[in-house]
């Protein structure tokens, strides 16, 4: 065991601040990785502040932090895919029980057993595991990727949550060229959502509350770009979309959305918010629509992911912070300010 610096809270209402955290020593599949940026999801948000305490309460302290890139400073005797200095990241799961049906098909975000990165029991410690806000973390190399050199770290950090969890949903719905496919919500995730549902081919359309955010959707790769608080602009798109991948945070419309799928068409919760959402069943009924869900990504498709970006030039538009302003950002991401993503310079956490 050793310890590292790392941000955490000690309750739903605490801030983030500093704090010393036990780490494991390396077992042999194990290495250790020095954390250079994470980036901070609006999980993180809902996790401190237990919002999601019905499905899944929060042990506090908690350390958030699922989006890691970091420089491998250690490696274990049996370990094959790293050597020291590699450039290497982590995502949202730093373990899983290897033997059930879903870990065996590669989808080990289904695994009964998953460990999460945070938040989750720590098995080898006794306590809960520690996310990224952290100076370094010790992972088993079967949940450590390989991001591809043409990246830069601060913004391909990002895609170790945002973009598999847009990704994977678009790779099981089959968009692509012919396909016409919505992105909700142009925050963390659904700025990349949007890139790489353009990178496949498919015609894009962004829906956002954000009027700001209109030139901002075209650049990143929207065909096209509807303010959603405008009736007549979704009504204009009415029966017409083959998948929409909704990435709000918040309690918010659905019904809306499934109105402008076409004949089954699928709507795709990722985003997450604490309470129910209202569906209606003629929403559903007319068109034989389907409302479906969708959990990040295996490891095996998150390394798919990874190269995926890194043949198209696909990385996050960030915003790089100092830890310091981890409160803030917070702040900043329950008011839709954020383009697009805050990735925590974790270099600010040695100066702590
Ligand atoms: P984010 O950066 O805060 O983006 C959410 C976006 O939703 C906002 O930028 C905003 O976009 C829109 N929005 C926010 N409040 C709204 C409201 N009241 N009504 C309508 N639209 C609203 O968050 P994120 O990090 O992308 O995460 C999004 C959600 O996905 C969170 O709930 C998170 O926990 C969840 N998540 C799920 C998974 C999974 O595996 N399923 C993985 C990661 C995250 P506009 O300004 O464009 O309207
Ligand atoms: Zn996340």
């Amino acid at each position: 065991m050793y310890n590292a610096i790392a941000y955490s809270a000690a309750s739903a209402t605490a801030p983030l601040g500093p704090a010393t955290i036990a780490r494991r020593d390396l077992t042999e599949h194990d290495v250790q990785i020095e954390i250079l940026f994470c980036g901070i999801c609006h999980s993180d948000l809902h996790s401190a502040r237990n919002e999601w305490s019905e499905f899944s309460p929060t042990a506090y302290p908690i350390v958030p932090g699922h989006e890691i890139v970091g420089r491998i400073t250690k490696v274990g005797s049996a370990v094959t895919k790293f050597r020291t200095g590699d450039l290497a990241a982590v995502g949202c799961m730093v373990d899983s029980d290897r033997t059930c049906n879903a870990c065996k098909d590669g989808i080990e975000q289904f695994c009964p057993n998953a460990i999460l990165t945070y938040n989750s029991p720590d098995v080898h410690l006794g306590s809960v595991t520690y996310g990224g806000y952290s100076e370094s973390i010790v992972v088993d190399e079967h949940f450590v990727l390989r991001v591809p050199s043409n990246l830069d770290p601060a913004s391909a950090a990002p895609l170790l949550c945002a973009g598999i969890t847009t990704y994977s949903p678009l790779r099981h719905w089959g968009v692509g060229k012919g396909k016409k496919v919505g992105v909700v919500g142009i925050g963390g995730l659904g700025h990349v959502g949007v890139k790489l549902a353009h990178a496949l081919g498919a015609h894009v359309v962004a829906f956002t509350t954000s009027a700001d955010k209109k030139d901002d959707a075209l650049r990143l790769g929207a065909d096209e770009v509807v303010v959603s608080r405008n009736a007549n602009e979704m009504e204009k798109h009415a029966g017409s979309f083959n998948f929409i991948l909704d990435t709000v945070s918040a309690t918010h419309d659905i019904n809306s959305y499934l109105a402008l799928l076409a004949r089954d068409g699928t709507l795709t919760l990722v985003g997450a918010p604490p309470k129910p959402l209202a569906v209606a069943a003629f929403a559903l009924i007319g068109g034989r629509h389907s409302l479906s869900g969708s959990s990040i990504g295996g490891i095996a498709e998150t390394q798919e992911m990874l190269d995926f970006c890194g043949e198209h030039n696909i990385t996050a538009d960030v915003e790089v912070i100092p830890i310091q302003k981890v409160n803030e950002a917070y702040e900043r991401l329950l008011k839709s300010d954020v383009k697009y993503r805050f990735s925590i310079d974790m270099a600010s956490l040695r100066s702590e």
